[in-house]
């Protein structure tokens, strides 16, 4: 069967190097280019940019991303099952693909060799994803060496990086994620779109980082803040920040904050404020 870019099949290349799906690393393969490719467009403008993607599998978006013109991609892969068909792709596309072997979780992002402009674009593993989306939001300084995040979640914790004050899903990754960047869901994929097909369905979110996100706040501050008072999102606010301040009533009356509300009522500024008044 032939390709469009003239490598195999993703089927045949999953099947030569026994490439049977671990579940400890998330992996569930797009093998449709049409979608691969919709994805890839979903970062345009390709040409001139570095794109930074963890977990190429056996490379299927990869591969989408090359042919739609990606001047270089860096490509970050845990399982080394995969880093045969990489290097066959990066021999098919010379100068283009730079493979890094190992974990997501250890790369100091920052001191990759990205020449401007950047983004990351990635299918990411279930397991890592959060992890990994906060690190990127944490990045200093700010704005980050990436103009965009062109990531695959699953649907639940797509709904939670865009969902607004007062919903149940609002919490610290939406905080985070709308302080910095202005996030939006691209498109939905069905579980029947992955091989092997997950519980659950997954959105393409993007975000786009913020020049200058307001209010000004030290980010471990706020991660403070947001940490100690959803991790008691039931309770009013004087309690639950009582275990970053002894004096929660007089800080919140002071920002003019009622100190009987609970975290999820609150504004994204509102957390930002708070952070500031406690020093960050
Ligand atoms: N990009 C491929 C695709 O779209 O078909 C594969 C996506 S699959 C959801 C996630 C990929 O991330 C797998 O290839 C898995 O081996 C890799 N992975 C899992 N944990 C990782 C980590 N900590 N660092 C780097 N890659 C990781």
């Amino acid at each position: 069967m032939s390709t469009q870019d003239g490598l195999p099949p993703l089927r045949d290349i999953i099947r030569d190097l026994g490439l049977t799906a671990r579940k400890s690393l998330g992996q569930n393969f797009l093998l449709d280019f049409n979608l691969t490719r919709r994805i890839a467009r979903a970062a345009e403008p390709l040409e001139g940019a570095t794109i930074v993607e963890v977990g190429p599998g056996p490379g299927g978006l990869t591969r989408a991303l090359l042919m739609e013109g990606a001047s270089r991609v860096i490509a970050i892969e845990k399982d080394e099952r995969c880093l045969p068909a990489l290097a066959d792709i990066a021999a098919a596309y010379p100068g283009r693909l730079e493979i890094v072997a190992g974990d997501a979780r250890a790369v100091d992002f920052g001191a990759l060799d990205v020449r401007n402009p950047a983004r990351i674009v990635a299918n990411l593993p279930y397991s890592v994803g959060t992890p990994l989306l906060i690190g990127w939001l944490k990045t200093e300084p700010w704005p980050p060496w990436f103009d965009r995040l062109v990531l695959m979640f699953q649907r639940e914790v797509a709904l939670r990086i865009v969902a607004k004050p007062g919903s149940k899903d609002f919490g610290r990754l939406a905080v985070i994620s709308q302080w910095r960047t202005d996030p939006r869901i691209l498109l939905t994929l069905p579980a029947a779109a992955f091989t092997p097909r997950p519980k659950v369905d997954s959105s393409l979110v993007e975000l786009v980082p913020k020049e200058a996100p307001q209010p000004a706040c030290d980010v471990s501050a706020l991660e403070r803040v947001t940490a100690a008072a959803f991790g008691q999102r039931r309770k009013m606010l004087r309690s639950s920040l009582r275990q970053i301040t002894p004096d929660t009533e007089e800080l919140l009356q002071g920002l003019g904050i009622d100190p009987k509300r609970r975290a999820e009522e609150l504004q994204i500024g509102d957390f930002c404020r708070i952070a500031r008044a406690l020093g960050g």
